[in-house]
């Protein structure tokens, strides 16, 4: 697709950029530190497609990192976005446009009540986390290796090696007493997690998890082991917070709570929610909302919370994700991909493992059924470096890390997928050569 492939013109802009950006990015995911040449510069996207800065055109499967499971350039997002901008961007008051999103999201959810509107995934973890704080009187948190939930500071912290220390930091920064707060377990692993509440259940106020870990490969759990912190919350009196950031309005309207059935206490939700503008929010009952500002002692507040333009956006877009059987339709080409890929690698006996839900799925280098961090190899990303120059080449976009999932849109159409499998399998040979 892109015969002449060439990033000069990125590569001269990143050189510009680093002048004024720590590593020349301003989200370090973006800096390709993992993968071979200059980020990509892109200049526009449309449907299924991006075009960069040299004008080589990829099929695009990073969707801003998940938002876009609508394409790039969305039409009706966009006539929303206009007819709420030409009014004004920003009042720091309320406005309708707020309300009918509010009431579309919590009319098409069966798990959440109330729910406050913020900037990011980021902030609305943060938030969750201060309410459930607020709500238990108690302060630590129990997180899960390899879940990801934003730059929080008490959420950046990953465990020592299988045993349940007082949390590490993963970052500098972030003070030894803030670390402490946070208890680090690994993944499917109930034994521990018992042996810690038994422990220090008293003094946790919650437990979170991205019910589909889709920030460290895709680490998808057992059903079982999240009803079963859903039971152990109950009995210790600590909050259940799925951080639905990505899974949110991914694996269906109602997420993973929806998808498992599962009831949590709090909901965090980012990514998909603003239709690609910056929103984020989250949510819980009546009674545990009543602990936020100004109802409650629980402050949260936002300069640009529940702006006209990002509410116009994600309207737009939420609107579009209930049409029936839109869910399933995207599903099945997800698929479809999968599984032309999958065959592919079988068939040349190439150790490859694609785990996929709903429309998210991972090239994982290896055959075993991965379901916690620690079974990724890390030298397998050494062949995900050469998959991706060799995708890039042929016009296909992935994420710059092996560590991230990919994510298939409304936007690809079936030629697209078919296209694309094609030279998925073509740079797999290259990969395995
Ligand atoms: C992306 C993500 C976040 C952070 O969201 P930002 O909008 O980048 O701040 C939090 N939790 C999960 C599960 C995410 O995937």
């Amino acid at each position: 697709m892109n015969p002449a492939y060439s990033r000069v013109r990125s590569g001269v802009l990143y050189e510009e950029a680093k002048q004024y950006f720590p590593g020349g990015v301003n989200s370090p995911v973006r800096a390709f530190r993992s993968v071979t040449g200059p980020p990509v510069f892109i200049k526009k996207g449309n449907g299924s497609r991006l075009w960069d800065e040299d004008d080589n055109e990829y099929i695009d499967f990073c969707a801003s990192w998940g938002p876009l499971i609508l394409g790039h350039n969305n039409a009706a997002i966009l006539e929303r976005v206009m007819e709420a901008a030409a009014n004004g961007l920003s009042f720091g008051a309320p406005t309708q446009w707020g309300n009918h999103l509010g009431k579309l999201l919590l009319d098409n959810n069966r798990y959440i009540e109330k729910m406050r509107f913020v900037s990011s995934g980021t902030e609305a973890v943060m938030s969750a986390i201060r309410l459930a704080r607020g709500a238990t009187g108690r302060s630590k948190v129990i997180k899960f290796e390899g879940c990801y939930h934003g730059h929080l500071d008490s959420l950046l912290v990953k465990a020592g090696s299988g045993l349940v220390t007082f949390g590490v930091s993963t970052s500098a920064g972030i003070p030894e007493a803030f670390a402490k707060e946070t208890l680090v377990l690994p993944l499917n692993d109930r034994g521990l997690l018992e042996k810690t509440l038994a422990e220090q259940g008293h003094d946790v106020a919650c437990i979170i998890i991205e019910p589909v870990p889709a920030n460290n490969g895709l680490l998808l759990q057992d059903r079982a082991f999240l009803e079963f912190l859903r039971l152990k919350c109950t009995e210790y009196g600590a909050l259940l917070i799925f951080d639905e950031v990505i899974s949110g309005f991914r694996v269906g309207f109602e997420g993973a709570a929806g998808h498992y059935g599962i009831q949590p206490d709090i909901l965090t939700y980012g990514k998909i929610i603003g239709g690609g503008m910056p929103v984020g929010a989250y949510g819980a009952s009546h009674e545990l909302m009543r602990n936020i500002a100004p109802d409650g002692p629980v402050y949260q507040a936002g300069t640009l919370s529940a702006n006209p333009v990002a509410m116009a956006a994600g309207l737009a877009a939420l609107e579009q994700l209930l049409v029936p059987g839109f869910y399933e339709a995207l599903e099945r080409k997800t698929q479809y991909f999968v599984q032309a890929v999958q065959n592919h690698c079988n068939a040349k006996g190439y150790e490859v493992s694609i785990p996929q839900i709903a429309s998210i799925f991972w090239i994982a280098f290896s055959r075993e059924r991965i379901i916690t961090a620690d079974q990724i190899d890390p030298k397998s990303m050494e062949k995900f470096k050469v998959l991706h120059l060799e995708l890039l080449k042929r016009g296909i976009y992935f994420g710059p890390s092996g560590y991230e999932v990919g994510f298939v849109s409304a936007a690809h159409s079936e030629a697209d997928l078919e296209v694309a499998a094609e030279k998925v399998n073509e740079a797999m040979d290259v990969v395995f050569d």
